[in-house]
């Protein structure tokens, strides 16, 4: 038999993690990596944080998981807890960000069929888009390595320009239920959306009774120094999916939505068999305590800043590689001259530093946020040396 074990769907590296401790991870071979890739912005709280790791064995050890069937006194309080620190009235709990887009477009076609609009059921979506890989979110993509031979997909999106505010108003007819857009493109490349561009979609949607449906699942949860991504716009959505960081590496996402805007969906509409489990629910309290503690999200933009600033102090001393920095908080983004993928794997194998390629030439940076200046220092420093040793691969 020539197929590996684990479905080869993932190229994956020589990186071969066994434990993990703060913002470092260990091979099997003893090897250590400076993580700054962060399991793509999950271990918020890096490896082995405390406040996680004693609360699931204590959690484990009282109740893991119960049907959905009985009440939830731990799911009623941590959804709480989401709705107070958000503009969302309600919360339904899922295992990943995929799931939670699901909710979320499941959410928004169920509104307009509430309001006797059934017809309105095609979101707008925006190139080079990642919002997961069921079925439902790489219909809501116009990505064609996520796409190809997966058809037929799901009716009901069109796709337009990110940040093109007109070419997406224009794109609006009587089949329109809303917008669906991460605030700052994760996988796209650490494209960060325009402030006319985001507030104009909110403006459209107020206008005309469409649904804003923000994903946060790799730009909420305090990445961007905010605790959610579209606070930087001044705006607020109507739906938002979040996974990722919430869990701090424990499967956990969650769909968020105002009262209006989660009108359709009342009993029997959607489920889960594990989704909002007593376990997952401690981890997400767990997490939030820390995000929400004092000076966390200080902390945070205090971080992302002296991290922009010695990236932006580096990059003319490898001019021949580096084009900019781009990002939010520690949703950072170096842009290369050449392909992001080849120099990734150069500063992993010959430096010891975990970073994600992204679209548009990017290296991805995205520490744990509890990152201090010595992982800054060092980061930095790996990256340099990286870069004066690296032999540019010329673009495919
Ligand atoms: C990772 C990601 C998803 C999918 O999350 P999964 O947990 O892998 O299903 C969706 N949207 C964005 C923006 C993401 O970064």
């Amino acid at each position: 038999m020539a197929i590996t074990a684990l479905m080869p769907v993932y190229p994956r590296c020589g990186v071969r993690p066994v434990r993990g401790e703060g913002c470092y991870l260990y091979g099997e071979d003893g090897a250590k990596y400076l993580d700054m890739a962060a399991g793509i912005a999950v271990n918020a709280l890096g490896h082995g944080h405390p406040a996680l790791t004693e609360t699931i064995a204590r959690q484990a050890a009282t109740l893991m998981h119960v049907s959905n069937l009985y009440g939830s006194p731990q799911g009623e309080r941590f959804a709480q807890r989401l709705v107070d620190a958000s503009f969302a009235d309600t919360v339904f709990f899922t295992n990943s960000g995929a799931e939670a887009i699901e909710c979320a477009i499941k959410t928004a076609r169920r509104y307009h069929y509430a309001n006797g609009n059934p017809q309105r059921h095609t979101l707008i979506t925006f190139d080079t888009a990642f919002h997961g890989r069921t079925l439902g979110a790489i219909s809501a993509t116009d990505q064609a390595k996520m796409r190809d031979g997966f058809e037929p997909l799901l009716p009901g999106f069109a796709y337009s320009k990110f940040n093109d505010l007109d070419a997406a108003l224009a794109l609006i007819d009587d089949n329109t239920a809303g917008f669906m857009v991460e605030p700052i493109q994760g996988e796209g490349g650490i494209r960060v959306a325009s402030q006319d561009f985001l507030r104009g979609l909110r403006q459209a949607c107020d206008e005309r009774g469409l649904l804003l449906v923000l994903d946060e699942v790799q730009c909420g949860y305090g990445r961007t120094g905010k605790m959610w991504a579209h606070e930087l716009y001044g705006i607020t959505p109507d739906i938002m999916a979040v996974a990722k960081a919430i869990g701090g590496g424990f499967p956990l996402g969650a769909c968020l939505a105002t009262e209006d805007a989660a009108k359709g969906m009342v009993f029997g509409t959607h489920g889960s068999t594990y989704g909002g489990n007593p376990l997952a629910m401690a981890v997400g309290e767990a997490v939030l305590d820390v995000i929400e503690a004092p000076g966390f999200l200080d902390h945070v933009v205090q971080m992302g800043a002296r991290l922009r600033q010695a990236l932006e102090q580096m990059l003319p001393n490898h001019d021949h590689l580096f084009a900019e920095v781009r990002g939010e908080g520690l949703m950072l983004g170096v842009k290369l001259k050449s392909d992001a993928r080849p120099f990734v794997a150069h500063a992993r194998d010959n430096h010891g530093l975990l970073t994600v390629s992204a679209g548009e030439n990017v290296v991805r940076i995205l520490p744990p946020l509890v990152i201090d200046e010595s992982h800054i220092a060092e980061c930095v420093e790996k990256l340099s040396e990286a870069a004066r040793v690296y032999v540019p691969v010329a673009d495919e």
